[in-house]
């Protein structure tokens, strides 16, 4: 969650100081890029000013991913901004907790429609037995097969981070969920350290998880208060459609949302200011249409942003996206495009993967391979035939 004010700094900060473009990252956080050396410092002053910084050492390890529809229904079980709020609380007043990888995160699952992750380090995602709920404990994408209980839930993810840092050190090995739930011995170590906070308990049905993109307008629990969800070509707003968005929120005293899908959610807005919400929105280049071409493709920084890129990946992705304009998609139905084999834009459950190699794009439908050095005419060409195949009507 952001404040308007906050999200206006962040405008300023990028029109003043870097490319005028805002990115929202897989993790919800915000990117600035193209900053001058001698502009760090202003920006961090910037930044710093408006709340961004409580605790510096630890800015890079405050990734906590739970879903943007949090506390507005859709199903779900528990409302996680609680938890996620004093996990960060917790999470900067431990000094031990700074040396985790930049990279690190985690997820907080409270249930419900639109979140699906499982790519984060450590989660916790909401089961309910018998009308009893309780978190079950994953690693990386491995469930670990045991709950522990809500109220003692943030104190074992703590202390679950914890140790990662120690089996760091004694496997010598990344202290990444990924990594330590691929090494027997590693995750062993890791459950028996929580072993007072875990109940065997049976894993949840992940055949469910589809990392959904939603776009236009949502219900929320209060029959007059509605979510809304802009499309956001390629994860990037400009400072432009940055401000509108926080003077939007500020004025019909919605809170705004970032979601790990890099889109953005105006959450409980009054139903009687949708109309000329969405027209400004509109108005400022941002869709509510659930058949726009972008609906589901993700990109890299490509060329524009990264020095390994092989080709200009976003330039690629607008023309996938004019193919694609105008057609119906199932749930889900996601694209990932990425300028080297490093894959930044991979995301979990991804149905075509496009990576840029010095001869073409290689492409994976459904994590299979296949083709290899293609152009990108013949890609698109793949890419919208696949989707065709699975065609799927969308209500919203
Ligand atoms: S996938 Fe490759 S080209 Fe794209 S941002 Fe990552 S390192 Fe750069």
């Amino acid at each position: 969650m952001i404040t308007p004010s906050q999200l206006a700094a962040v405008a300023e900060l990028s029109a003043s100081f870097a490319d005028g473009q805002v990115e929202i990252t897989s993790r919800s956080n915000l990117q600035l890029r193209a900053i001058q050396q001698q502009d760090l410092n202003s920006v961090i002053q910037g930044l710093d000013s408006a709340g961004f910084l409580p605790s510096p050492e630890h800015d890079r390890v405050r990734n906590i991913v739970t879903s943007p529809f949090a506390g507005l229904g859709f199903g779900e079980i528990v409302d996680t901004r609680p938890f996620v709020q004093e996990l960060d609380r917790r999470l900067i007043a431990d000094q031990v907790l700074a040396a985790l990888p930049p990279k690190f995160s985690f997820s907080i699952d409270g249930g419900g429609d639109w979140f699906a992750r499982d790519s984060d380090d450590l989660t916790l995602r909401v089961v309910s037995v018998d009308k009893t709920h309780s978190f079950h404990f994953v690693i990386g994408e491995t469930l670990s097969g045991f709950c522990v209980r809500i109220d003692e839930a943030l104190d074992c993810v703590l202390e679950a981070a914890k140790i990662c840092l120690k089996i760091s050190k004694e496997f010598q090995i990344p202290a990444r969920g990924k990594k330590i739930a691929s090494v027997p011995q590693a995750l062993d170590r890791l459950l028996d350290g929580l072993s007072s906070f875990l109940v065997a308990c049976p894993s949840p049905d992940s055949s469910t998880l589809v990392a959904h993109m939603p776009v236009g307008v949502y219900a929320t629990h209060q029959s007059d208060f509605a979510s809304l969800v802009p499309l956001v070509p390629l994860g990037r707003l400009t400072a432009e459609q940055v401000q509108c968005v926080a003077i939007i929120a500020k004025e019909c005293e919605g809170d705004i949302r970032l979601a790990p899908w890099r889109g953005v959610v105006l959450g409980a807005v009054p139903k009687h200011s949708i109309s000329q919400i969405t027209e400004h929105l509109e108005a400022a280049g941002l869709s509510f249409d659930a058949k726009d071409g972008y609906r589901g493709i993700a990109a890299c920084a490509g060329s524009s942003g990264c020095d390994a890129s092989l080709t200009d990946v976003r330039r690629d992705a607008s023309s996938l996206a004019r193919r694609l304009a105008g057609r119906n998609a199932k749930p889900g139905w996601t694209v990932n495009i990425s300028g080297c084999e490093k894959q930044c834009a991979m995301r979990n459950g991804a149905t075509a993967e496009l990576i840029a190699s010095s001869s073409g794009y290689g492409l994976r439908i459904n994590g299979q391979l296949i083709a290899s050095n293609c152009s990108l005419d013949s890609v698109i060409d793949k890419v919208a035939a696949c989707q065709a195949e699975e065609p799927f009507e969308v209500h919203l």
